[in-house]
């Protein structure tokens, strides 16, 4: 065998290169690490198809925790990644709405979130006409709003400075597909690749988004993470609507419906019904384009009656990395095949969380605990334990 690293990750998106750029220039691990990407483009990964939102709106504090450090780096950027590091950040909050049924949930995620150390203020109607006038009260019992610590950035050069700074640091990219993972008992002995090369490693890091199953599967290891397709519609407004934050109506009249501006336009979603969101082949892409006008808009114009004049202007899918069991990350090592570690199933917060995700994985590998935010409440041994991690959403 001619190739030998220590490290092989599969798949070089914000997971993979954020594992990478963790190992190689924050920790400074001696040890040589390959990024295995099969499309350097990144054109259909999760990572450039997202909203590319951060949030410390979550139920968990393992997962306020991984996105309270991607705004430590979005806050450290230039001391991180140099003196022209930016991301487009626009730190304008998420503002979720609950309806009457929804506020108990909203408090105790609130109280969980403030002892996190989060800067989220809980807004009566009256406050959120007063902030944004724009928008209809209709049906609003209480709203949670990021003060500071949420917003959205540009996924392209987030990834792109990460990537960068991981190569920059000594980390090895190749363009190839993990074709097949060879174990020897409990361990990964190497990987094969889509140009035939074999490769020997020491550890593997599954970071293959949606693909995160079947890479798993290569290696005979059973991982229920698998692509579901969602929508992203941009639009135009003819009138005005300013100072919109990202906006999340968890209140029955649109329920579970988000907008947020884009440049001049804004981009809006849906989460699907969970019975209407199967598993999809990894080349469909295809628009749903009735989603917009069927439930998108008319939850959006009553929320915000000069919605009323939205124009799309255009749409795209992209694939969640959507984790089965119970929409969170699987992180950490396989508690028998030790040498192959997660960093999946993210399931729509990922882009946030890569930091965090990938500052983790290189702990275990470098240090073989973690170190900054203990994980554990991730690690695959609670699928077999039936322990899900539930995020507690308001609807
Ligand atoms: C529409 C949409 C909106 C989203 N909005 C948000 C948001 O607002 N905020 C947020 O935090 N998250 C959001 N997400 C989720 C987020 O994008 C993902 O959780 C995150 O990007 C996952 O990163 P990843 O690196 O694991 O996967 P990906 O970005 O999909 O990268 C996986 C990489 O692995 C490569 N790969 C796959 N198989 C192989 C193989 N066999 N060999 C080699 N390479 C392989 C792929 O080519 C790809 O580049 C959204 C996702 C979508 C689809």
């Amino acid at each position: 065998m001619a190739e030998h690293f220590d490290v092989v990750i599969a798949g070089g998106a914000i997971m993979g290169s954020s594992t990478a750029w963790f190992l190689k220039k924050e920790l400074g691990f001696s040890g040589s690490v390959l990024v295995v990407e099969k499309d350097p483009t990144y054109a259909r990964s999760a990572t450039m198809l997202s909203a590319a939102s951060i949030r410390q709106q979550f139920s968990t504090p393992e997962n306020i925790r991984l996105s309270r450090f991607g705004i430590d780096v979005i806050r450290s950027l230039k001391e991180r990644f140099g003196p022209d590091a930016d991301i487009g950040f626009h730190e304008k909050g998420y503002l979720t709405l609950a309806s009457e049924a929804g506020v108990p949930i909203l408090k105790a995620n609130h109280a969980i979130q403030t002892a996190e150390g989060s800067d989220i203020a809980l807004l009566d109607p009256d406050e959120i006409a007063r902030r944004w006038p724009f928008l209809s009260t209709e049906g609003i019992a209480l709203a949670a709003y990021g003060n500071s610590g949420e917003g959205w950035f540009d996924a392209w050069m987030w990834l792109d400075m990460i990537r960068k700074a991981a190569k920059g640091a000594g980390a090895v990219y190749t363009h190839a597909a993990v074709t097949g993972i060879a174990r020897e008992g409990n361990r990964v002995t190497s990987v094969t690749l889509s140009d035939g090369r074999e490769i020997a490693c020491g550890t593997f890091v599954n970071a293959a988004g949606p693909a995160g199953g079947d890479v798993a599967k290569l290696a005979g290891i059973e991982l229920p993470v698998e692509p579901r397709k969602r929508f992203v519609f941009v639009v135009h407004c003819r009138e005005k609507v300013e100072g919109l934050p990202m906006l999340i109506d968890g209140t029955v009249i649109s329920s579970g419906v988000y907008i947020r501006p884009e440049g001049q336009y804004f981009i809006c979603g849906v989460s699907p019904e969970e019975n209407a969101d199967p598993r999809v082949g990894e080349d469909d892409y295809d628009v749903d384009y009735s989603l917009f006008d069927d439930v998108i808009w008319p939850g959006l114009a009553t929320r915000i009656p000069a919605f009323e004049a939205l124009k799309m202007v255009r749409a795209w899918a992209g694939h969640y990395d959507f984790h089965t069991f119970d929409h969170n990350a699987v992180i950490g090592r396989h508690p028998e095949v030790t040498n192959f570690v997660f960093c999946n199933g993210f399931s729509g917060h990922g882009i946030q969380q890569g930091p965090g995700a990938g500052r983790a994985v290189a702990e275990l590998i470098a240090f073989g605990e973690y170190r900054s935010i203990d994980l554990s409440v991730f690690g695959y041994d609670r699928l077999a334990a039936g322990r899900p991690v539930v995020e507690a959403n308001i609807i």
